[in-house]
């Protein structure tokens, strides 16, 4: 049995407390909030913060506001349960409800958020492994070793972002508001993914994901498709998520 590694778990009440509770825990720290990406990682010693600070108890992460007129803001901490059965994501962003829905299986939406989903660890088969079994290859550049087993000559990882709501969020023109105690600031989806499995986000590691926008769907329409080795849950190997602009005709 893989056992989690000791660590502080803090839980704060408000917003500025856990970006102050941030703040002082430094590289250490690490948000958490359903942890089903977490954990695991943490398990296998991928992910290793010696203070996990939870989001679990902050209400503005928790809260929905808006529809498809006006545009519509969705909590990070909101679980992928609560998207798929939304019934405003459902009636206006109906492309969004259906991806959540192919989200690994019904108990990890329960737990599982789609802030989680958005800043999910980019995986690979050679650092997806416990540790004895990382050992076994001496580790990868992405973490404890130096080499990379996909392209030896690379000095770059390759592993992949593998989210089901990214492709999306990208596809919609989704912004994202990240929170530290140095500020506030709004950054598009498309911006917030960098092209390297290790600098996987251009997101500090202490700012704090607190919400998603949707833009007003307007004549926008959205679909995203999942290829996946099994029928049942399993990451996708690849996601295409896309949006459409209609003219008034349809066309
Ligand atoms: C068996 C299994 C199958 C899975 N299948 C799929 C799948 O098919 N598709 C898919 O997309 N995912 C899949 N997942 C991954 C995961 O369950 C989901 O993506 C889930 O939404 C992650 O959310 P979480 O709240 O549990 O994230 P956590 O584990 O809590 O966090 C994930 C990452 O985000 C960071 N984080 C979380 N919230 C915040 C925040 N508010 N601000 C800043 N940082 C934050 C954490 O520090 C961590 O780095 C699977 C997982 C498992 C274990
Ligand atoms: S460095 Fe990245 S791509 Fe290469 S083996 Fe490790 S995780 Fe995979």
């Amino acid at each position: 049995m893989m056992r989690l590694p000791k660590f502080s778990y803090l839980v704060p009440q408000t917003i500025p407390d856990a970006a102050k509770m941030m703040g002082d825990a430094g590289p250490a720290g690490q948000f958490v909030a359903g942890g089903t990406d977490l954990y695991p990682n943490m398990k296998r010693r991928q992910q290793t913060p010696q203070t996990v600070i939870s989001v679990g108890r902050l209400k503005e992460l928790h809260q929905i506001a808006g529809d498809g007129q006006a545009g519509l803001r969705i909590g990070a901490g909101v679980t992928l349960t609560d998207i798929c059965e939304h019934p405003v994501i459902n009636r206006d962003y109906p492309a969004v409800a259906r991806a959540a829905k192919l989200i690994s299986t019904p108990i990890l939406r329960n737990m599982g958020t789609i802030g989680g989903n958005l800043l999910l660890d980019t995986r690979c088969n050679y650092y997806d492994q416990n540790y004895e079994w990382r050992k076994g290859i001496n580790f990868c550049l992405k973490k404890d070793g130096d080499v990379c087993w996909v392209a030896p000559g690379s000095s770059k990882c390759w592993a992949v972002q593998s989210s089901d709501l990214v492709p999306l969020m990208v596809a919609m023109g989704a912004r994202v508001r990240l929170v530290s105690t140095v500020g506030d600031r709004m950054v598009t989806a498309e911006g917030l993914y960098n092209d390297d499995g290790i600098d996987y986000l251009h997101k500090r590691p202490d700012e704090l994901l607190t919400e998603i926008h949707l833009p007003p769907v307007n004549n926008w329409r959205a679909i995203y498709k999942k290829l996946r080795r099994r029928g049942a849950f399993d990451f996708p190997v690849l996601g295409v998520g896309a949006a459409l602009n209609f003219a008034a005709d349809g066309t």
